[in-house]
């Protein structure tokens, strides 16, 4: 049985809330995932009452998961609803936190604090409730990207929240985390016999992490502008993705156990020199083009983006670590904006066979873990063509999850929201690993701040900057899409 829970959110009328927090939160609810007298509390800035914020998140339901709210479901959205309550308040007043604490002291229930607004009303957030008394030993506090910009702002996030909660109570969520194929990583790795002497540089030649998408920066060039991709996406996302696959096997799935084995390969990542930066990474900006045949404007004509920015919105990189498990295998990361096509994947590319016995060219196996668009597991391996002779040819076996799995999956958000309610901070960074991870991103802000020039241009709709291309081709490899399949 679930257990009581307020769950207030702290910028409940945002952009987060209304596309990502409320579906989320209905959808665990239309299967009975919440405790019956779970509250939901919004609090934030616009005057509202409790039905005018309920019509809200009605909307937004209709929206974001039309097919939930129309299907047969549809009688749990007047139970989702009855939950909702708002609390118009401004974060900088310290006053309003006591009235909070009123509605919340009625309740024998778990409170858990959503951050879910700009990182500039943290501090205010944090000190209101600290000053009402809210932060209290069985409370928990949830931070949403982007937890700091640079390695100190990061540290003195993380000082403020833990002068006022324990580590145990903070949740820094990184969606990406709570994706299934994500979780499935580690049953595929450690829940099998076959991969797992395989995953190692004796037979694995490179390792790809992709994150694309097709968008631009929408409504939010001006924060985009601030942030570029790097801190956006390869600072949290594809570090965690990077940690996920790279791993050694923990003792448990205790949270600790895991997370201790992600902060030993930020541990491992071999520290950056500015020759290395110069070698290893490239930063690329869209500039006009064309996605599925429409015209597309260049990041510096986009809505709230400076004319003469800088900003990346691609970056490639190739990272080494230094252990046992990896030495000398690329792990090639990348994510950019306005790409070729939307996609989040892990590609472990193995060696060749030592030796061939067929006229045909043997191309390497390649598996590739899908996040994005959909999820599903693909092993590409060579198989004999029918017919005459010993024809060999690149053929794929398929785990496609629906298929085996057809009940709905969760969503991301959904899974992270429920382990919140539940105190299961495993798909959470701990303190330890925020900070690793800025330690080892932070001589690339440094050299970018100083000594790099502009970005390179790459048409929106491409794959990014030809340099890309050129940075696997050094290491005799290519990106998966650039391969023949
Ligand atoms: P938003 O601008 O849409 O919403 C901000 C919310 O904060 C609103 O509810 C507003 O009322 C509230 N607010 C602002 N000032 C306030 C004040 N003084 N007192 C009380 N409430 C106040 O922002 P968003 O897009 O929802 O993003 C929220 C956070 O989540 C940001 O840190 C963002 O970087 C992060 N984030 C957003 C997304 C996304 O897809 N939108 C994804 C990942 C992370």
């Amino acid at each position: 049985m679930e257990s009581n829970f307020d769950l207030v959110i702290f910028g409940g009328t945002g952009d987060l809330a209304l596309r990502k927090l409320y579906p989320a939160l209905f959808l665990a609810d239309c299967d009975d995932r919440l405790h019956p007298q779970g509250r939901i509390i919004a609090a934030a800035r616009q005057a509202l009452d409790d039905a005018a914020f309920r019509a809200k998140v009605s909307e937004a339901l209709m929206r974001f998961v039309p097919e939930m709210v129309q299907g047969a479901r549809a009688e749990c959205l007047q139970r989702f609803l009855a939950r909702l309550t708002y609390f118009a308040l401004d974060v900088n007043d310290v006053n309003q936190y006591r009235d909070l604490k009123k509605s919340l002291d009625e309740r024998d229930s778990q409170t858990v604090f959503y951050l879910s607004v700009g990182p500039a009303l943290f501090a205010p957030i944090i000190g209101g409730l600290k000053e009402a008394g809210l932060n209290t030993a069985e409370t928990r506090i949830v931070l949403e990207k982007p937890l700091g910009r640079d390695l100190a702002s990061s540290r003195q996030l993380n000082s403020l929240v833990l002068d006022a909660f324990t580590e145990s109570q903070v949740y820094r969520i990184d969606h990406y985390l709570g994706k299934e194929t994500v979780q499935n990583l580690l049953a595929l790795r450690f829940g099998n016999t076959f991969l797992e002497p395989l995953w190692n540089r004796t037979w694995v030649s490179d390792v790809q992490i992709t994150i694309a998408e097709t968008v631009g920066v929408e409504t939010r060039g001006e924060f985009y502008d601030g942030t570029g991709a790097f801190r956006d996406m390869v600072q949290n996302h594809l570090l965690n993705l990077l940690c996920m696959t790279a791993m050694e096997p923990p003792s448990s799935l205790d949270p600790d156990a895991v997370r201790d084995e992600k902060l030993q390969v930020l541990r491992s990542l071999k520290p950056w020199t500015q020759d290395t930066i110069r070698e290893n990474i490239v930063r690329g900006q869209y500039r006009a083009g064309s996605m599925a045949g429409v015209p597309a404007l260049a990041y510096v004509s986009e809505q709230g983006v400076s004319a003469s920015s800088s900003t990346e919105t691609y970056v490639a990189l190739r990272a080494e670590l230094s252990n046992w498990r990896w030495a000398g295998v690329p792990f090639y990361l990348r994510t950019g904006k306005r790409m070729a096509e939307r996609r989040a994947e892990i590609v472990i590319n193995f060696k060749s066979p030592p030796h061939s016995i067929f006229q045909s060219p043997l191309v390497p196996n390649r598996l590739v873990i899908k996040l994005q668009p959909e999820e599903s597991v693909r092993l590409y391996t060579m198989a004999k063509a029918s017919g005459d002779g010993m024809h060999l040819r690149e053929v794929h076996l398929d785990l496609d999850f629906k298929e085996f799995f057809p009940e709905r999956r969760q969503d991301a958000y959904e899974r992270l929201l429920l382990d919140v309610l539940r105190g299961n901070p495993t798909l959470f960074m701990r303190r330890d690993e925020a900070d690793a991870a800025w330690r080892w991103v932070q001589p690339i802000l440094d050299y970018w701040a100083t000594e790099a020039g502009p970005p390179i241009g790459y048409a929106a709709g491409s794959w990014g900057p030809p340099a890309s291309s050129r940075l696997t081709a050094r290491g005799d490899t290519a990106w998966h899409e650039e391969r023949s399949v």
